[in-house]
């Protein structure tokens, strides 16, 4: 005989997880391959990276990220954070599986009702458009930063030298078409009924954190304040090669994790090891990662 099923928002098995009356899953969009860590953070010394990937059972290259996109149920309301890559391999063959899995979680494009963007990198907004140029989300609305909005699809740094030519044309392809239906979000904003915007800038200059709360639960929604968690709990201020202000980027990882390690604030990190939930912990002058273990029920 079945073992009769709990029922409920807390108890669905996976990823399912509550925040109060808030019922939030992590759809995964599969994984970055970034390459080597040492092109990465291109001014650290590889022989710590060598040394933390070795402690980490990680290889130095590839160096893998997740993609942990959080789905909210605020009301009947379905929210998603961020998008996911779509199915360019800038960053190889192993992401763009989040239509794919919210599917498996049978939660259809349709039925969201807002995406809610960290900022406009291409892991992160590219999922937006199907290659036909349909909206894959038809019936959404978008929140972004204004700031990350006008610097990723201004047009004038589609001639400019590096990465961001391509990073505007994609962000152009995905945001464009959505224009009429953003919304942008400043710093302390209740964005939706508990979700306030936490400006956290430095990775992109319109950077967002989200913090989530509801009844006495919270979680902080942090995006890519952090990265590699091996790697940047240890060394905060390591500057990340898509950082667009690396020393920013680096005071605004730094001030998150005096105020989360003091508060022992439950974070969500979009490139944690899968499904990204965890707290951190101060060890001296660097800091922890201790994942939260996901139970059932
Ligand atoms: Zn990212």
């Amino acid at each position: 005989m079945p073992r009769p099923r709990r029922s409920g928002p807390r108890c669905r098995a996976g990823t399912a997880f509550a925040i109060g009356d808030i019922e939030a899953t992590i759809i995964s969009d599969g994984l970055l391959d970034l390459g080597s860590a040492n092109a990465q953070f291109p001014a650290a010394p590889p022989e710590d990276i060598a040394r933390i990937m070795a402690e980490e059972f990680l290889p130095v290259d590839p160096m893998m990220l997740e993609q942990n996109a959080l789905v909210l149920n605020i009301n009947q309301r379905v929210v998603l954070f961020d998008s996911g890559m779509g199915s360019d391999q800038l960053f190889g063959d192993k992401a763009g599986r989040l239509i794919r899995n919210l599917a498996a979680a049978g939660i259809a494009p349709e039925q969201v009702d807002d995406i809610v963007l960290t900022h406009a990198h291409c892991d992160h907004c590219w999922g937006m458009v199907g290659d036909g140029g349909a909206l894959n989300f038809p019936n959404a609305q978008v929140h972004i930063s204004q700031a990350d909005f006008e610097f990723w699809t201004d047009e004038a740094k589609l001639s400019a030298e590096g990465f961001l030519p391509t990073f505007v044309k994609g962000a152009r392809r995905n945001l464009m078409p959505y224009r009429d239906r953003m919304l942008f979000v400043t710093d302390g904003q209740e964005v939706l009924p508990g979700v306030t915007a936490i400006s956290t800038p430095g990775h992109t200059m319109g950077h967002m954190s989200y913090a989530i709360s509801s009844g006495n639960e919270s979680f902080l929604n942090v995006g890519d304040v952090v990265h590699h968690t091996a790697l940047l709990f240890q060394n905060p201020t390591w500057e990340f090669a898509f950082d667009s202000d690396p020393k920013l980027a680096a005071q605004t990882r730094v001030r998150l994790f005096d105020m989360a390690s003091a508060d022992e604030t439950r974070m969500i990190g979009y490139h944690f090891p899968f499904p990204g939930l965890g707290h951190i912990r101060r060890e001296g002058d660097a800091f922890d990662y201790v994942p939260i273990p996901m139970t059932h029920g």
